[in-house]
């Protein structure tokens, strides 16, 4: 019998995690490795070093190393905002009348609205650790730069952003944010990279995608003295950082008397679903447990779904090293009315492989019927959720409607990434009944499908 648990659970800063954990240091089967695009050949760490600092690249390449020490100046960060609360979802098994038992890790509680401080704060740090001068990034829906602005103020670090144009435009309120903490944003894409002059020569009216913002920032970086590339999701050294999320998770459950049969998240490029599920997924593949791992994403960028496993580029502008993921091809574009975020072409490698190993499943649901799920949550949670998020609730929901009829008093833990504050644009579009569907075709994805790289890999 378990106890009763409260509603909001806090471990103490003592029973806070003070390592990360590299997964990839207990998969059996390794991601396949980056590859330099005008070689083919895999990359090395010193390949790296102009576009990530060292301390990073090196994160970046390690699959061996399982625990990493957190630096005290990050943990120290840490603790303005973590550990973040383990919330059992009482309110909203009472409303669906579901026997499950539904908890969520909600990572809204800092000024970004979402998870992506985590890895922000140890990215600027290992920058101003190694002496560099300036960061650059891209931003889509603006948490990531607004997380990388806070975490850059602190450091004292300046930060270009560039941020997809269509978010720009459609929430002004991001910018105003990040430029209390001294961030400098620009619509992407622009006319100051050349590979942004490029891209919109050849697509005058597009409103931009996370692939073209990444290219931009990639370039500032590789052309600036002492600036070097920061990236918010996809890599493995993001996921790294992420980890936290699900250490803090299994260690409140544990205390708890609690072990999920599900653990389920949002996927945009990965970041917190990886970081979320790590731990579970350590126990999965070395103590054979029991437990089902499942992403949850936009029918309208169907990365896992729909796309294929396959070499492609990280960005629109081909600049970037090869990764092998699940991936709609680079020069995939989300439709203009896709609202929820998570717009990546790709995926991290990491749950790739996993996914393409059959250690975890995945889900796609249109947003109407997101925006559905963040609109039942909100009303007995209270919290309104960011729309990426509201993925995760969705697919939580519905499992534990199929309890419901199964009569299966499950466990399901969920990630509550963000809150959707600068989402309202979204929510009034769903509010007033404008907000459409839009599944890409089959001949839509093979578009994308057919520019994928040519690599025997
Ligand atoms: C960025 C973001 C995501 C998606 O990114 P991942 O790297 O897939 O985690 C999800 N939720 C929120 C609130 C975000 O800001």
């Amino acid at each position: 019998m378990s106890r009763k648990v409260p509603y909001r659970f806090y471990l103490t800063e003592d029973q806070m995690p003070t390592q990360w954990y590299n997964l990839r240091a207990d998969m059996k089967e390794q991601p396949d490795p980056l590859l330099n695009p005008a070689t083919l050949e895999p990359l090395k760490e010193e390949d790296l070093y102009p576009i990530f600092c060292k301390e990073l690249a090196h994160q970046e390449m390690d699959s061996k190393t399982r625990y990493y020490d957190i630096p005290e100046e990050i943990l120290g960060m840490y603790k303005i905002y973590r550990p973040s609360p383990l919330i059992r979802a009482y309110n909203l098994e009472k409303e669906l009348g579901t026997p499950a038992k539904i908890y969520y890790k909600f990572e809204g509680n800092n000024t970004s609205g979402s998870h992506k401080l985590n890895s922000a704060i140890a990215q600027a740090y290992y920058a101003k650790k190694q002496g560099l001068t300036s960061l650059t990034t891209e931003t889509g829906a603006g948490q990531w730069g607004t997380a990388l602005s806070e975490a850059c103020a602190y450091f004292g670090i300046p930060l270009t952003v560039f941020m997809v144009k269509c978010s720009f435009e459609q929430k002004p309120f991001r910018k105003a944010v990040m430029q209390t903490f001294d961030a400098d944003v620009i619509p992407s894409p622009s006319t100051t990279t050349q590979v942004g002059r490029k891209i919109l020569e050849e697509n005058p009216g597009t409103t931009g995608s996370l692939g073209c913002a990444i290219s931009e920032a990639v370039e500032k970086a590789t052309t600036t003295e002492g600036c070097r590339y920061v990236l918010g999701s996809v890599l493995n050294q993001v996921l790294l950082h992420q980890s936290i999320i699900g250490l803090e998770a299994k260690k409140a459950m544990e205390i708890l008397e609690e072990y999920p049969d599900v653990v389920i998240g949002c996927a945009g490029g990965g970041s917190n679903l990886g970081g979320l599920i790590s731990p579970f997924m350590r126990d999965k593949i070395v103590d054979g447990k029991d437990v089902r791992i499942v992403a949850v994403e936009p029918a309208s960028c169907p990365s896992f779904t729909r796309g294929k496993y396959a070499y492609d580029f990280c960005d629109t502008g081909k600049v970037t090293p090869m990764a092998k993921m699940y991936t709609l091809g680079c020069s995939f574009m989300p439709s203009a009315n896709h609202a929820g975020g998570l717009r990546y072409h790709g995926m991290s490698p990491i749950l790739s492989k996993l996914y393409h190993d059959g250690l975890m499943e995945a889900v796609s649901y249109e947003q109407t019927a997101v925006f559905e799920a963040a609109k039942l949550f909100a009303r007995v949670e209270t919290i309104l959720p960011a729309p990426e998020s509201s993925h995760a609730i969705k697919g939580a929901i519905d499992e534990a409607l199929r309890c419901k009829e199964t009569g299966e008093e499950k466990t399901i833990l969920f990630g509550l990434t963000g809150t959707g504050y600068f989402d309202m644009t979204a929510y009034s579009a769903f509010h007033d009944g404008t907000m459409k569907d839009y599944i890409p075709t089959d001949e839509e994805l093979e578009k994308g499908f057919e520019k994928l790289p040519k690599v025997d890999k």
